[in-house]
């Protein structure tokens, strides 16, 4: 009788959407840096705004930064899956590398705003897993935005007052973290990805798979 091999079984599964979302400064930013890092099927989608970059910001790589009337063209082509405008500028997400990845069952990390989340909820439906990520307490975001030492005084007071309007939309994710430890934080985040990845509706092989398994393969 021959050996037959049950290594590296792969299932052919469609991508998902995982999108982080919280006030500026509860440490969005810092989880999704270590996810990307130990995850090779993992990306991030970058969003195109017409804020002006910060230092170290790179363009195509943060974002894609661009004039208004530039981004009223994407808006205008339906070339953006969602935007938004967050604080005085305008944020959204560029389609077609969504599309492509999802079809190929690569995953994607967004950085986006409750508004941005909202669109993506009803027009990704079942790809879509969202994560809503808490501060510990208000004196810790401040304190952080403060340690950005990127923004202006008036810009970090006014990214406070909005904190709890966006804060105010956690019902909205499917999942909640709140960061007071970052490496607690992130293993929760992996453990959700995980999770969802073997979610049956996304596991476009297993049909084939389970009916080989019962013609006795
Ligand atoms: P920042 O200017 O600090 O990079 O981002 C400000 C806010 O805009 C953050 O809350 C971030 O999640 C949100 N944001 C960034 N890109 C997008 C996007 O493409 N769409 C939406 N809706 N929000 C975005």
């Amino acid at each position: 009788m021959s050996e037959i091999s049950t290594e590296n079984i792969q299932i052919e599964r469609r991508g998902l959407m995982l999108v982080l979302s919280s006030p500026s400064g509860a440490g969005k930013t810092t989880i999704s840096r270590a996810l990307l890092a130990e995850d090779d099927n993992l990306s991030m989608s970058v969003s195109a705004t017409t804020r002006k970059p910060r230092p170290g910001e790179v363009e195509g790589k943060d974002y894609f930064f661009m004039e208004p009337v530039d981004f009223n063209l994407l808006v205008n082509k339906g070339e953006l899956l969602e935007h938004a405008k967050v604080f005085d500028n305008y944020y959204g997400t560029p389609a077609a590398p969504v599309r492509e990845a999802l079809a190929a069952g690569k995953d994607i990390l967004f950085d986006i705003d409750w508004q941005g989340t909202q669109q993506l909820a009803q027009k990704a439906g079942d790809d879509l897993v969202s994560v809503f990520v808490l501060p510990p307490s208000t004196q810790a975001l401040e304190k952080r935005l403060k340690s950005r030492a990127q923004d202006s005084d008036e810009v970090v007071a006014r990214r406070m007052s909005k904190a709890s309007e966006e804060i105010s939309h956690w019902r909205e994710y499917d999942y909640v973290v709140v960061n007071d430890d970052v490496n607690r934080c992130i293993a929760e985040v992996k453990a959700i990805l995980q999770a969802e990845r073997v979610r049956r509706n996304r596991r476009t092989g297993l049909l084939t798979f389970v009916e080989q398994l019962r013609e006795g393969y």
